[in-house]
């Protein structure tokens, strides 16, 4: 027997209607590229997108037409997100923290058709332009008074295109299983590969985002989105906001602890997320400048490991909650979230951390398990670690123009991450597969070491790779940035502190002081610069594993 409910597709383009609507009157405000506050309606911004709307399809654009941005989180970039899916075309939202190679590698794979574009990377574009044939012109996110002098060539301004338009047009009605956009995977080995995302699962994932037991979002919350729209689909944090209705505050470019410090308390921030780099920093300048956030309710880290010093700094110096969050581009991107179960609140606060510095429980939606290299199930018992898999609405399928699945026969998505799940379901990521550092047969996780360092109070960022060793084969070499460099700490200090905290043959064999680590463009410690960086690298060979 069929149910007999009605049977609408679930389209994008709803959300912002959606939000115009029920919302009209909640705001949208912008620290701009240019520096200024701007702020506007859900109301206007849905005109505005239907605007676009109208200019693409008079440029020619229309279904299946992939349209690339390279811009900050600002209102019209927000726009953008609507504007170009709402008409079936496919938003690409490129990340211009890419190498140039790179970047030329995947506007051509994605065949962009237009590239919209912040007045900050067109520089960059200039100097790629000859090699992107399939790139017809540029929108510049400006008005007339800034647009710049440019070798690019069919340029547009954008607010010269929308105050063409009266925005007064309804969207199509599209199928949901179109694609709504693209996103690449940051690629640190290999091309980068395409994620491409259906209305559908869009949506489904928006839902998930707003969840309680997700993120938990509401008309009552002024939340400022600092993982940019070029990575990881924003964490979901566009549509989920419309969804939500509630009040959004956006960096721009302006990401720097200052800045994002101020936009907190002036705009009265109540829900942040970012990775654990921007949170580094905002923590730094928080300590050197004795500045509070005090409205800050909660923030959601996720991207990298969260280190448990990062939590408990959060938490008990400037009473913000820390959850962590887990996922991936290809996982639209969320995947886990840690929330506290009822109980935890009566545990002692050491006890809530243990459970705090994992990845979390898995959201409504996304199935999980854990494999061994011969695809049997491991236990979830919290020791066992093997390969994530999962499955769901909102995970891929396969990559953008590849004829193969990303599937086993099963149809799990093998994640690439090494996981422990618990009994009662928490996830805690041990590594990429690739970082783990195997040493004597067994298995040293990178991430716990760095957390443990993080918790010294001279360091400001860690990194632990794996070095050729003639007996072990691969031994820990811990990196560390410390907070002064004027003063850093000593290597024999670092390690006397680790040593509490790890198993004595996880104690990394040697650790080097640097000013800085390199960062992929997604903000997470590069490895593999690293490795490459420390290839001849000589260990001694008098380690004991025992
Ligand atoms: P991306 O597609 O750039 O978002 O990268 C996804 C990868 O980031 C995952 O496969 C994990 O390796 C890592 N990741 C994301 N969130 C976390 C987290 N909370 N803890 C540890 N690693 C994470």
């Amino acid at each position: 027997m069929l149910g007999q409910m009605q049977d609408s597709p679930l389209l994008v383009s709803q959300l912002i209607d959606f939000a115009a609507k029920v919302y009209p009157s909640q705001t949208i405000t912008t620290k701009t590229v240019e520096g200024e506050l701007h702020q506007y309606t859900f109301k206007e911004s849905a005109k505005r997108s239907k605007q676009l709307a109208q200019a693409l399809l008079r440029l020619g654009l229309g279904e299946g037409d992939v349209v690339a941005t390279m811009a900050w989180n600002t209102y019209r970039h927000y726009e953008c997100w609507y504007g170009i899916s709402g008409i079936g075309a496919v938003l690409h939202t490129v990340n211009p923290r890419l190498f140039a190679e790179q970047l030329v590698y995947i506007i051509n794979h994605a065949e962009d058709q237009y590239i919209m574009v912040d007045l900050t990377f067109v520089p960059l574009l200039e100097s790629i332009q000859d090699l992107l044939p399939s790139v017809k012109g540029y929108i510049f996110l400006t008005d007339e008074a800034h647009m710049p002098e440019t070798v690019l060539k069919n340029v547009h301004c954008y607010e010269t295109l929308l105050a063409q338009e009266d925005g007064d047009m309804e969207w199509p009605s599209l199928d949901e299983s179109q694609a709504s956009s693209l996103c690449y995977t940051s690629g640190t080995t290999g091309n980068p590969k395409g994620v491409i995302y259906s209305h559908r699962s869009s949506v489904l994932h928006s839902w998930a985002v707003c969840a309680k037991s997700g993120m938990g979002l509401d008309a009552s919350e002024s939340v400022l989105p600092i993982v940019p729209m070029f990575h990881a689909n924003a964490w979901g944090l566009v549509y989920a906001t419309a969804m939500a209705g509630s009040r959004v505050v956006l960096p721009g470019p302006h990401l720097d602890g200052a800045n994002i410090c101020q936009l907190i308390n002036e705009q009265k921030i109540d829900f942040t997320a970012a990775v654990p780099t921007v949170w580094t920093m905002l923590l730094n300048y928080l300590e050197t400048t004795g500045n509070t956030i005090d409205c800050l309710q909660s923030v959601i880290i996720g991207g990298s490991a969260v280190p448990r010093a990062m939590i408990e700094t959060f938490e008990q110096k400037y009473g913000v909650e820390v959850w962590q969050a887990w996922g991936m581009t290809e996982l639209s991107p969320l995947g886990t979230i840690n929330k506290p179960q009822a109980q935890h609140r009566e545990w002692d606060y050491q006890r809530q951390l243990d459970v705090k510095v994992k990845q979390g429980r898995a959201v409504f939606g996304i199935d999980m398990t854990i494999m061994d290299d011969e695809g049997n199930e491991l236990a979830h018992d919290g020791v066992a670690f093997g390969r994530l898999m999962v499955k769901g609405p909102w995970v891929v399928d396969g990559y953008f123009k590849s004829k193969n699945t990303a599937l086993d026969d099963n149809g799990w998505f093998d994640t690439g991450d090494v996981a422990t799940i618990d009994a009662s379901g928490n996830m805690q990521i041990t590594d990429r597969s690739k970082d783990v550092i195997k040493s004597g047969g067994e298995w040293i996780s990178s991430i716990d070491l760095e957390n443990a360092a993080m918790g010294h109070p001279e360091v400001l960022e860690a990194a632990v790779i794996g070095v050729h060793h003639p007996k072990w084969e691969e031994r820990p070499l811990m990196i560390v940035v410390p907070k002064t460099p004027a003063t850093p700490p000593s290597a024999e200090a670092i390690s006397e502190f680790l040593t509490s905290r790890v198993a004595k043959w996880w104690l990394p064999d040697a650790i080097e002081i640097v000013k800085e680590i390199p960062h992929t463009a997604t903000g997470k410690i590069n490895k593999v610069a690293l490795r490459t960086q420390f290839k001849d690298y000589v260990l001694s060979t008098n380690t004991e594993m025992a």
